[in-house]
């Protein structure tokens, strides 16, 4: 999915210069809060180090290819956060300090660089192509087949979230994976209030947050934008879970079920139709919240009249989600069946919480495609301002 090269900084240093070659006349730093509230820094020679397909890349970007490649299989979140936090290490470093560590041996004094990612930094400071990324590569092909033309027309994806809430890496990375991927656009869609046990954001968080992403993408230039959105909670009554000033100012607004799942079939109804009428809800979210497999176990769908909620959708231009998460497979094919013979849009999201996660968009491109769905009503075909445009309409 790294075939073609991805955005540009202002600066016109292209998206695949190794960091070697990045002189400091380049680097620039913007400085952004992170959603731990500590001070993170996005700088330029980290995404320089992105090498698309071939030849050794930098060590940040080997670190972090290795990271990606472990996420989208799904390995132990625990294992990749080593390569993750060792590029992290690194990247405020002066490259000869990390050349020089290298030589000495001396990588393993840094806090979060043991063994085995000191082994990687050194390969890469050679020029070297780690055995471990070697080894990865082999699985860097779809990661499902049948859906590939339509994954190659998917031209963002609509959800996914960052450490602001329960993602597990800072927006900036997402953004950038994104872009690696070769996305015009990325929503960030962290949770909202009532969602306490995945730290969703209060209209005062999000209001930082907003100014954050505008940081971000100032800094990107306009070749990828990350847009502004949420994953609203709808609440027991069908309301929104933030306030409409708030849900006014984003982008994209994603609307799931998070809480009562089992609530009567009549009452979850009105809650989901609720949802969808109002007119800030762009995107249906996992509509029937059921988890197939994975480490949370199997949860059941939700009992909810479908036609119902699917005609609203149709009527409102609401999106119907295909949430591309292997454990989620929602909506289940019969309703997705549904949805589409009763004319609704559809939004193929990944529902992201890992910048790995980002491409399991592969996923729901195959289901869609086995459902027979034209790509012009799957709203992540079309272009940003379309996108925008739809996005705003009822509002
Ligand atoms: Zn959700
Ligand atoms: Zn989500």
């Amino acid at each position: 999915m790294c075939s073609r090269v991805v955005g540009r900084w202002k600066s016109g240093c292209a998206v695949g210069r190794a960091l070697w070659a990045t002189r400091p006349r380049w680097r620039r730093t913007v400085r952004v809060t992170s959603g731990f509230g500590c001070t993170g820094a996005v700088e330029e020679r980290k995404l320089s180090d992105s090498t698309p397909d071939e030849g050794p890349r930098g060590p940040v970007a080997t670190l972090r290819r290795i990271a990606f490649l472990m996420e989208r299989q799904r390995e132990e979140s625990r294992r990749i956060e080593a390569f993750r936090n060792a590029a992290r290490t690194i990247l405020p470093l002066p490259e000869d300090e990390v050349r020089r560590r290298a030589e000495a041996g001396t990588l393993t004094e840094l806090t979060g660089i043991g063994p085995s990612t000191a082994a990687v930094i050194t390969d890469a400071c050679r020029g070297v192509v780690p055995e471990r990324l070697v080894g990865l590569e082999k699985t860097a092909g779809p990661l499902a087949t049948g859906g590939e033309d339509l994954r190659s027309r998917l031209r963002g994806d609509l959800h996914s979230h960052s450490d602001w809430s329960d993602g597990g890496s800072p927006l900036e990375e997402m953004a950038m994976t994104a872009m690696e991927l070769g996305h015009d656009y990325l929503v960030l869609t962290d949770h909202s209030p009532r969602l306490r046990v995945a730290n969703g954001l209060s209209a005062e968080r999000l209001t930082r947050q907003l100014g954050v992403v505008e940081a971000v993408n100032e800094h990107l230039g306009g070749s990828f934008t990350l847009l502004k959105g949420i994953e609203v909670d709808i609440l027991d009554d069908g309301s929104l879970d933030q306030t409409p000033e708030m849900l006014g100012q984003l982008d994209v607004r994603v609307a799931s079920v998070h809480s009562k799942l089992k609530m009567d079939a009549a009452s979850m109804t009105r809650r989901m139709v609720g949802a969808v009428r109002n007119p800030h809800t762009n995107v249906l979210g996992h509509c029937t919240g059921r988890l197939v497999t994975g480490n949370r176990g199997v949860r059941a769908q939700s009992q909810f009249d479908a036609k119902a909620v699917f005609t609203a959708c149709a009527e409102e231009g609401v999106a119907v989600e295909i949430n591309s998460r292997p454990e989620r497979r929602d909506p289940p094919t019969k309703l997705l069946q549904l949805a589409l013979d009763l004319g609704c849009l559809f939004s193929i999201d990944s529902d992201a919480h890992a910048p790995g996660q980002l491409d399991m968009l592969d996923y729901g491109a195959t289901r869609a495609t086995e459902a027979g769905i034209d790509p012009d009503r799957i709203v992540n075909t079309w272009q940003r301002d379309r996108l925008l445009e739809w996005a705003s309409a009822r509002l």
